[in-house]
């Protein structure tokens, strides 16, 4: 028998919200009649929301819950969810009840018009200003560089074709960029304002440094979608470029010294210029390059599960 809806719900230290967040999920489902299971990945919380998961699989079935056996990140958490989906879409939630499940039918009627990932944009946002203003910029820039036209890369609130998640891999922060990485691997990818509330249990697990992280993986991203099968393409333009220049320079003041009798040794500028330029490409080079090992590791799974109720 086919299941309409999988919701996928990353939890790390929310127990206050997660008993609401399941009634306000289930009413909306069972009022549409929509078939569905929710699947809890616990991530490591270290309060009480594992007993209270437990405590609610036992009630209801259709709950699963994975449990991690440390914190791994929002982006682990939801790929382990996305492995084990069975429904033929799949819904993912924030745990802090900030995401509206009230939004699920409009969702589920935008994604069927011929979607394959309707992503939320929380059009008028309940958060701190603090949080408001650089994730405007950064979404501005994601969109740029990455060509997709989207509001709202990282909300919370988005619905996917079964097909989707399970190609989809996502490790480290990069759930931020699921809207560019379902885009680049062919699948249609589109946006619905939804309702944002604000937190009203515990506390947000990310502060200002995601932004500068986020930048540092927009560039990963952009360089694994483009360079991975052709790293030389990119590496080896600039190195012919900065070669280039490097010998030109060099092959001038060699010639400037033999005619003219300029000495080398007036010209410090010269040797911090060209240890700057050899180190900045060699850090990058060896920062891309480690996120390629990274990228083929990883296909592996790079989260480890201590229990998992209704397998
Ligand atoms: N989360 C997680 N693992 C983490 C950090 C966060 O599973 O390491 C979950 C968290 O429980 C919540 C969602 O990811 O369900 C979004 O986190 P949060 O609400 O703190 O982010 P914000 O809304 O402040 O951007
Ligand atoms: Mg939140």
């Amino acid at each position: 028998m086919s299941m309409d809806l999988s919701v996928v719900v990353p939890v790390f230290n929310e127990e206050d919200s997660l008993a609401e967040l399941v009634r306000q999920i289930s009413v909306v489902c069972e009022e549409q009649k929509i078939s569905f299971e929710i699947i809890f990945v616990d991530d490591g919380s270290t309060d009480g929301s594992f007993a209270l998961l437990e405590e609610l699989h036992q009630k209801d079935k259709r709950i699963r819950v994975i449990q991690f056996r440390r914190n791994f990140g929002k982006a682990e958490a939801l790929s382990a969810g996305f492995s084990v989906v069975r429904g033929d879409r799949v819904l993912t939630l924030d745990a802090d009840l900030q995401d509206d499940p009230a939004e699920i039918p409009f969702l589920i009627r935008v994604l069927d018009e011929g979607l394959d990932l309707v992503s939320g944009w929380k059009k008028t946002r309940k958060d701190p200003l603090s949080k408001r203003i650089p994730s405007k910029i950064w979404n501005f820039m994601t969109s740029v560089m990455t060509g997709i036209k989207l509001h709202d890369f990282n909300c919370g609130i988005k619905m996917y074709r079964r097909e989707v998640v399970e190609s989809v891999h996502i490790y480290g922060e990069l759930h931020r960029y699921i809207p560019a990485l379902v885009s680049w691997e062919g699948f249609s990818v589109g946006e619905m304002p939804v309702n944002h509330r604000p937190r009203l249990f515990g506390r947000s697990k990310y502060g200002a440094s995601r932004f500068f992280k986020g930048f540092l993986d927009l560039i990963t991203i952009m360089f694994l979608s483009r360079y991975t099968r052709r790293p030389l393409h990119l590496f080896g333009m600039w190195g012919l470029v900065f070669g280039s220049i490097g010998a030109v320079i060099t092959v001038t003041l060699m010639v400037l010294r033999i005619i003219k009798t300029i000495y080398l040794s007036n010209r410090p500028l010269l040797f911090i210029g060209v240890l700057f330029i050899l180190l900045g490409m060699q850090f990058f080079s060896i920062g891309l390059l480690g996120e390629m090992i990274t990228r083929s590791h990883s296909k592996n799974r790079n989260y480890s599960i201590r229990r998992f109720l209704g397998e």
